[in-house]
């Protein structure tokens, strides 16, 4: 669809009219001499006529700033294994850290309109998606549903302007998927909390002024924001990742870490908490994978148009390569309905994460599978860092396994139709 006649002058509030946009190229010409064009987006069964033109708005201010913004750095930063950090205001300004949550500076989107932000920001890279999964849904949320007045006049502002990062400590050395088991322990000593333990694979772990870490307590597991700083709190990168280059993951160490008791998230009670503030991301992942899966159904569609073999016909001319393309594009628009009618419920306080888990598990092995056939379809040129197929693939493995693995969503809506839990 075109939707250029959407201008920057019809953006809402959340769209500073200070934040400029720079002109950037229509076209990207490939080493083997294909073009592909600017991105016009991916609707083979009119998914867009569902959108209201609120929402079709907020998904151009995203592709907008994917194409002047992301892509441009988010090749380099992955071969550099480094985060692009200048982008972390620049989501800020355009309301996209916190977007589906309401007050203190936060855009109050829906989680439709939430959901394809997220789609755009993968299309670009998993690993800035992943920022912006964790400042809201993992640090923003659960501060907003489970912290003090304090707490969130302290903290909600800076993080949905990008001034402050946080990050979220669930997993731990000995726990992934059971992170129920967890062995952090929080003490209270002369009305303050003693931290010990170790989390780790920790997204923006060594970049964050703000940690929400969950650690087990004499009354169960409990929520605490400890402080860039706090004596005992110490954070190490995890090095020679093969995947998520773009984005920082750290194991966070606590010995003896003094914790006031004002830094209590009050409200957090029990595994549930940390769970309810994984489904926000789930939700977030089962859209953003999306924007992972076009890209490299576009780039396979265009460099097959184009590609010739055999009696100088294009790649895409042929049977077999028909039917990869013709795949793709169908578990995409079936994607697209998944994640449309899920942030719908979810819109509509009916979503629950039961349903938030079959929209992660589907449409993440589905943006696993489009890469797998894109790099296929691409020959040899597909291993190649030129085009973004290799990024994407690498990207979506962790994506498979984080926020809750393929198996372990398996067995949460397994458990839904037979009433039956089968994780132990
Ligand atoms: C780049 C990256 C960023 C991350 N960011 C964060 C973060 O910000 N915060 C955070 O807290 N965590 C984060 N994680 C951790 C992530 O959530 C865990 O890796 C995930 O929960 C899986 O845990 P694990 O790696 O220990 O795997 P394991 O739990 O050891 O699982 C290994 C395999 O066994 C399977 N398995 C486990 N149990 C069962 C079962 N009962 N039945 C069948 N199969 C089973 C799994 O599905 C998987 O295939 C991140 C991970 C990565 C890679």
């Amino acid at each position: 669809m075109d939707d250029s006649h959407l201008s920057s002058a019809a953006h809402r509030s959340f769209v500073s009219d200070s934040f400029a946009l720079p002109k950037f190229p229509d076209t990207i010409e490939w080493r083997t001499g294909a073009k592909m064009g600017r991105f016009a987006g991916v609707d083979y069964l009119l998914v867009d006529s569902l959108l209201s033109e609120q929402e079709l708005l907020v998904r151009q201010t995203a592709r907008q700033f994917v194409d002047d913004e992301v892509l441009p750095v988010v090749r380099e930063a992955y071969n550099q294994g480094a985060f692009p950090r200048k982008l972390v205001s620049q989501l800020g300004e355009l309301g996209f850290l916190g977007a589906n949550l309401e007050g203190y500076g936060c855009a109050g989107m829906s989680n439709v309109e939430y959901g394809l932000i997220m789609q755009e920001l993968e299309r670009a890279d998993s690993g800035v998606r992943s920022f912006v999964s964790v400042q809201g849904a993992l640090v923003m949320y659960p501060i907003l549903q489970y912290g003090s007045d304090a707490q969130k006049e302290k903290w909600l502002p800076r993080l949905q302007s990008g001034e402050a990062i946080g990050c979220f400590g669930l997993t731990e050395p000995d726990f992934g998927s059971n992170p129920s088991g967890m062995r952090t322990r929080a003490e209270k000593r002369n009305g303050e909390w003693l931290l010990n333990g170790e989390k780790t694979w920790i997204t923006n772990g060594s970049v964050a002024e703000i940690a929400v870490v969950w650690a087990r307590t004499s009354e169960g597991i409990r929520g605490f924001l400890v402080e860039k700083g706090t004596k005992g709190y110490s954070t190490s990168d995890i090095h020679g990742k093969l995947s998520m280059r773009c984005s920082v993951t750290s194991s966070l160490h606590f010995s003896d870490c003094v914790i006031p008791a004002e830094n209590q998230l009050p409200c957090a009670k029990g595994i549930k908490a940390a769970l309810a503030c994984l489904s926000q991301a789930r939700h977030g992942i089962g859209w953003g994978v999306i924007g992972a899966a076009m890209d490299c159904y576009e780039t396979a569609r265009t460099y097959t148009l184009t590609r010739k073999q055999f009696d100088d016909k294009p790649l895409a001319g042929h049977q077999l390569v028909q039917e990869k393309l013709v795949w793709m594009i169908t578990e995409i628009s079936k994607a697209q309905l998944l994640a449309l009618h899920v942030g719908r419920l979810k819109d509509s306080g009916k979503a629950d994460a039961a349903h938030i888990s079959m929209l992660k598990r589907n449409n993440v092995a589905m943006a696993l599978e489009c890469a797998r056939i894109s790099r296929d379809l691409l020959g040899a040129n597909g291993i190649m860092d030129e085009y973004p197929i290799m990024r994407h693939l690498c990207n979506l493995e962790t994506v498979k396994t984080y926020e809750g693995t393929d198996h372990i969503h398996a067995l949460v809506i397994g458990e839904r139709i037979t009433g039956i839990p089968a994780y132990r």
